[in-house]
């Protein structure tokens, strides 16, 4: 993650594709590509003016009832469902729209000057965004065995953009990347030390870009330096994580190795006693049955019994429902712990921020994670917390410890680093 470079056209001499000027290129516009196994999500964005021109969702490739759900900013969405065997059926099914008479946003495949990939896991090795090429393809497969379900995905995107789209440069961002400045002392697990040197095991982090982005933009917000401020940055989805972000570096995160520490998720467990896992692979058998317990049955649908969605969870906890209401009170009290944790970590707190499903969108979860913690020097103001989906300072003009709700961006910085990457050539 890199600020952003100047405002303005630069010129530069550049192999890719791109909109050719007078003696030079200019960069324009870039395409951000979040791929799943069977799933990929994409924006197209002018970077002349960071602004969003179209986005879109392929779903069900390689299975039966794929399509295409595609956006043009202004336009109401459009869909086609087609057979998509693959992500190269995928990344051409984008193009096409994108230069659709209609709903396209291109006249020409030379307005597009870059391709952003999220890539979830970059290991020890990634430790900002990279410039694809062979070694970094090469890179990016030997973090598969840390990233099975992702990373091949995300390489799969990688080369079908390749393949559709000679010449036209390609840069990776992974989730992992923001969080690699984090000490030893935090990344380490108390287990011997042979596990870390042979088999890799630590804690990684994730939702890195988003992290990234919401503690600097909320630098920005409150008009001081990132570098003098100590930020606690709760993103909370489907998947959750909370890092403390100290003068705009990670140096502590709540999810580790895997994606299952840390708080309580929507089907994911949170922090679990090693003994309990060993507990129930003797008990049933093995380990998928446990893994398929902590990652897919757990959390605040294991919990309540009702839904992962926390909007039903919410819903059944005003109308009494006891489970739902455990549920919502273990997500906020370890929520809480995490801030209480980490302002600890960083010797003091000047801000938390709210980010993703749950945290932009849930004032019940805010209140009831902030009105405890005025002991920290949180000035919870609930007239303020109605909001949803958009900035807001929720914290009261005289609270020491401000608190923000920063809609995440995680595109935006995928696009911005892309452009820098590739103007420096
Ligand atoms: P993902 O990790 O899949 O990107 P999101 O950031 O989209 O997840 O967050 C999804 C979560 O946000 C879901 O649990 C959903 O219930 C929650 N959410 C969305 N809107 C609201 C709302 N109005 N109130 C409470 N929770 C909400």
């Amino acid at each position: 993650m890199r600020s952003p470079p100047g405002v303005g056209w630069v010129r530069i001499v550049s192999a890719g594709l791109g909109s050719q000027v007078e003696g030079g290129w200019i960069f324009v516009k870039v395409l951000v590509l979040n791929c799943g196994s069977s799933s990929l999500k994409y924006q197209l964005i002018d970077m002349s003016d960071e602004t969003l021109l179209a986005k879109g969702l392929v779903e069900r490739i390689g299975i039966h009832g794929s399509r295409i759900k595609h956006v043009k900013v202004g336009m109401d969405p459009v869909v086609k469902e087609t057979d998509i065997p693959n992500h190269d059926v995928a990344v051409k099914l984008v193009i096409d729209a994108l230069l659709d008479l209609h709903h396209g946003v291109l006249k020409d495949l030379s307005e597009l000057s870059a391709a952003g990939h999220r890539v979830v896991h970059g290991g020890e090795r990634f430790t900002s965004s990279v410039l694809v090429d062979q070694e970094v393809l090469k890179g990016i497969e030997e973090v598969i065995p840390l990233a099975p379900l992702h990373n091949p995905a995300n390489l799969m995107g990688i080369k079908a953009v390749m393949n559709a789209l000679p010449g036209l440069p390609n840069v990776a961002v992974f989730d992992t990347a923001f969080h690699q400045t984090m000490p030893p002392h935090a990344y380490m697990y108390g287990i011997p030390y042979e596990h870390y040197q042979v088999d890799r095991v630590r804690r990684y982090g994730f939702h890195g870009t988003s992290h990234f982005y919401v503690a600097h933009r909320v630098a920005q917000v409150m008009n001081r330096p990132v570098e003098q401020l100590k930020i606690v940055t709760c993103h909370l989805g489907n998947g959750s994580s909370i890092t403390a972000v100290d003068g705009g570096k990670s140096v502590d995160t709540s999810l580790g190795y895997g994606t299952t520490e840390g708080i309580l998720m929507g089907t994911r467990s949170g922090n679990l006693d090693p003994s309990v896992m060993i507990y129930l692979m003797e008990k049933y058998g093995d380990a998928k049955t446990v893994s398929d317990v902590v990652h897919k049955k757990s959390g605040v649908c294991g919990i309540s019994g009702i839904s992962s969605d926390m909007r039903d969870v919410e819903e059944a906890m005003e109308k009494g429902n006891e489970r739902a209401k455990l549920a919502f009170d273990m997500l906020c009290y370890g929520i809480r712990k995490y801030i209480g944790a980490y302002a600890a970590a960083m010797g003091g707190l000047d801000a938390i921020v709210f980010t993703a499903g749950i945290g932009e969108n849930s004032d019940l979860v805010r209140e009831e994670v902030c009105k405890h913690l005025e002991f920290l020097g949180v000035k919870f103001d609930p007239s303020k917390n109605k909001v949803r989906g958009k900035e807001a300072e929720l914290s009261a003009p005289d609270s020491r410890v401000k608190v923000f709700v920063i809609p995440t961006n995680e595109e935006l910085v995928i696009a911005r680093d892309t452009k820098e990457l590739v103007l420096r050539g």
